[in-house]
């Protein structure tokens, strides 16, 4: 990896003619890195155009940081349940903080792993936010403002995916939290809310049951994973009712209103039933309402979200 020397001869002019490459990827996530690595180390010159995390999502702000989180999360549920062992314990908290650092030590340790890869397979890592500016050829906008026009002889694209909303109105505007500052998160929640209940919302929601919050997931479908075969479903549903998660299944979310760590009150319709919308807005079962933070915790590919209450 030679990105700072290639950064340090940054071609700023768009009349100079494109560096030429093998083969050029946009994008270093799961699947790109490995092709990068395998043609680099076989002699090829690559490039890797990548904006921001170093190995892509997966090591970065999704799989491994949550793995992670949720492997702490099963210590803490040991740790509770001690006693059932037959282990006496004085006193337990949950330092989120110190949670947190552990993780992002760990992704840390990832990113240098990465990095030493694309050092041993003499592959350039390119630190900077690329678009495409004609056929196979991409620029790329590093962190100082400067430009290098690249192309390849091959091109991937492996941009991956990203947090995104669903239109429910005043979601956006409660500033949510994605699973990316999800997994950021420095303090136990009060009251935790997952927005689907798909895997990412799932794993999200048990770990943060069992370091102690509330928690409760909000799905359209009947039941949890609804793609999955029904027992699937089921075994999960018992083992979230029985650690104590809330399932408000058949249930879409008409408007939120407030503000992530503030106030936040959400209007739901359940089981398809319109009618008794406006004032079950404000009975218990149909709506949320309390001192609210609300996060995002899945990203658009996958569909969930977690929105966090405290
Ligand atoms: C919370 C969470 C947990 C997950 N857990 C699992 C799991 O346990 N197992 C599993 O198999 N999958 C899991 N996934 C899914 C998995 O993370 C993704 O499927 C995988 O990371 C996708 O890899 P990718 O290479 O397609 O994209 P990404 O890893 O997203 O890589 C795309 C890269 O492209 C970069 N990029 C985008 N646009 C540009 C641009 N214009 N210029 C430069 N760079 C750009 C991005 O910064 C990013 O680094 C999880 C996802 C989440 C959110």
């Amino acid at each position: 990896m030679n990105s700072k020397e290639n950064a340090s001869s940054t071609h700023s002019s768009r009349e100079t003619a494109p560096e030429e490459y093998d083969l050029l990827i946009l994008g270093s996530g799961t699947g790109s890195k490995l092709i990068a690595w395998t043609f680099g180390g076989q002699g090829q010159r690559v490039a890797v155009v990548e904006r921001k995390y170093i190995g892509g999502s997966c090591p970065n702000i999704a799989c491994l940081p949550s793995k992670h989180i949720i492997h702490t999360a099963q210590v803490a549920s040991y740790v509770r349940r001690g006693e059932e062992f037959g282990i006496a314990r004085d006193g337990f908290r949950v330092d989120m903080s110190a949670v947190r650092d552990r993780k992002r030590k760990m992704v840390s340790g990832l990113v240098d792993i990465h990095l030493a890869e694309y050092k041993r397979s003499g592959t350039e890592l390119i630190l900077g936010t690329g678009r495409f500016i004609a056929p196979k050829t991409i620029e790329a906008t590093l962190s100082d403002g400067t430009t290098r026009q690249l192309k390849g002889t091959n091109v991937v694209i492996s941009t991956g995916t990203r947090a995104a909303m669903e239109p429910i109105p005043g979601l956006a505007e409660a500033q949510p939290l994605t699973h990316v500052e999800a997994l950021e998160l420095d303090e136990v929640p009060e009251h935790l809310l997952v927005i689907g209940g798909g895997y990412i919302g799932l794993e999200l929601s048990q770990a943060m049951r069992r370091f102690g919050s509330k928690v409760s997931v909000i799905d359209r479908n009947g039941r949890l994973l609804h793609r999955e075969d029904e027992d699937v479903s089921e075994a999960l549903r018992s083992l979230f009712e029985d650690e104590g998660i809330e399932l408000t299944l058949n249930t879409r979310i008409k408007t939120i209103s407030g503000k992530s760590g503030q106030s936040v009150k959400i209007a739901i319709e359940q089981n398809g039933d319109t009618r008794g919308h406006s004032s079950a807005c404000c009975g218990r079962s149909r709506s949320k309402h309390g001192k609210y933070r609300l996060g995002v915790g899945g990203c658009r590919a996958d569909r969930s979200w977690v929105r966090e209450s405290r």
